[in-house]
């Protein structure tokens, strides 16, 4: 098996440390929170005390001041105990970021120490009922009224929704235009006029807070703001990089946890006087999804190296998202029939590894963006291509 090689022995104490609190604090409860659809705010508190929240912000605005291999441990640590209701990665590696790179010096030394605590929970909402893919056409307004802007609008399928002190909110500050017209502002959500939906019921990641928001006419001051007005396009564009190597850091651990779990079930299993291991097809089965693991790890570990120098591009960042989620959706497929009836039952945690994967072909970016944004990099744009021109 090739070693891995990305994490220093500073990275694997922490990734002990992380092991133990999802082991103690995570897991005994992660039933109940299937239950009521919510993370209870005392386990931000814990996991913000342990160490576990913006690992990734520098520790002037109260992050650890790790690297991103650092989010990638609890990512992974996450991924392995199946703990897929707390949304740690959402508010420290995706909403954090956002108030980082384009915040005030006061708006980061506000939310990220808190952030940093579990003391404030962050969310970012872009998809509208009408629409996730097409981020220009969202339908959410923020106009200007003196020094307020006036939001008006509804987003749906938000994570963190019902906990969140803050949100990062992509609105039209210019109705009139498309990707121009798009800018990040900062809604706290006890500001009148905002309203959360109920907790939505979803196929998996049931313990992870899905809802909807309203805004009707929430007045912010103009300095919630993110960086530039009408940038917000582009700065989604920036950091959904790092969103989708999140999506692919969790999604070949899953894989990896389903094979491991699968061997241990077929190994056990008797059928026909010997037990499923012995059958030629599941040897096939095993080996094949070994072999697509084994590529994809290879190539997330590269793309966090990568990343980790700053050079990870908006393509590369959708093949690994695009292949790691394609093959966590064959590979949990294959582990659920090797189970038989056992993994179609909830309390096998190889049925909840399966509901939970197939969010991620979906969420952050679908695979077909994930093919347009990579497709659109092999070909020329098309008003320069021959045949557009010869049909000038
Ligand atoms: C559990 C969960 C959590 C989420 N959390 C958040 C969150 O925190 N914040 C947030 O903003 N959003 C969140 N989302 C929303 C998610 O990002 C969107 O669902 C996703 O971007 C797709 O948007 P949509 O659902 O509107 O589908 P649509 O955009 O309507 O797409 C429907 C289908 O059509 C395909 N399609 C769309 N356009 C094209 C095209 N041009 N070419 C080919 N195929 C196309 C899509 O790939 C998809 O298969 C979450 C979703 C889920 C399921």
């Amino acid at each position: 098996m090739i070693p891995r090689t990305v994490f220093t022995a500073e990275h694997e104490m922490f990734r002990e440390q992380v092991r133990r609190f999802v082991e103690r604090e995570i897991m005994p409860h992660h039933a109940a929170w299937e239950e009521t659809g919510v993370v209870p705010r005392e386990a931000w508190l814990k996991a913000g005390a342990a160490g576990l929240l913006l690992c990734n912000i520098p520790e002037e605005y109260g992050g650890m001041g790790g690297d991103f291999l650092h989010s990638a441990v609890v990512i992974e640590e996450m991924s392995r105990a199946g703990a897929s209701g707390p949304a740690f990665s959402l508010h420290s590696d995706i909403v954090a970021p956002y108030l980082l790179h384009y915040g005030t010096e006061e708006q980061k030394r506000h939310w990220l120490p808190r952030m940093a605590r579990g003391e404030a929970l962050a969310a970012v909402a872009m998809t509208e009922p009408q629409g996730g893919s097409d981020l220009q056409s969202i339908r959410t307004t923020a106009i200007r009224e003196g020094d307020e802007y006036v939001l008006k609008g509804q987003k749906i399928y938000i994570t963190n929704a019902q906990g969140a002190d803050v949100i990062v909110v992509a609105a039209k500050t210019d109705p009139t235009a498309r990707a121009r017209g798009v800018s990040l502002i900062l809604v706290e959500t006890d500001r009148p006029g905002f309203a959360r939906g109920k907790p939505l019921k979803k196929v998996g990641c049931k313990a992870m807070d899905t809802s909807e928001l309203f805004f009707d006419g929430v007045r912010v001051p103009v300095s919630n703001l993110l960086g530039e007005e009408g940038r917000g396009f582009t700065q989604l564009m920036t950091e959904l990089a790092q969103e989708r190597l999140v999506q692919a850091v969790r999604a070949v651990t899953a894989a990896e946890v389903a094979l491991e779990q699968t061997i241990a079930y077929v190994t056990g299993r008797p059928a026909f006087g010997q037990t499923l291991a012995d059958f030629q097809n599941t040897q096939f089965r095993l080996a094949e999804m070994r072999a697509e693991i084994a590529m994809l790890r290879t190539y997330v570990d590269r793309c966090l190296e990568v990343h980790l120098q700053g050079k990870l591009d908006s393509v590369d960042a959708a093949i690994a998202k695009m292949q790691a989620t394609e093959i966590q959706g064959r590979v949990l497929d294959g582990c659920v029939q090797l189970h038989g009836g056992a993994g179609y039952m909830w309390e096998y945690p190889i049925a909840r590894a399966w509901a939970d994967a197939r969010m991620s072909r979906i969420a952050g970016g679908s695979i077909e963006v994930m093919k347009q944004i990579i497709a659109r990099s092999l070909l020329p744009r098309q008003e320069k291509r021959p045949a557009a021109r010869a049909a000038e």
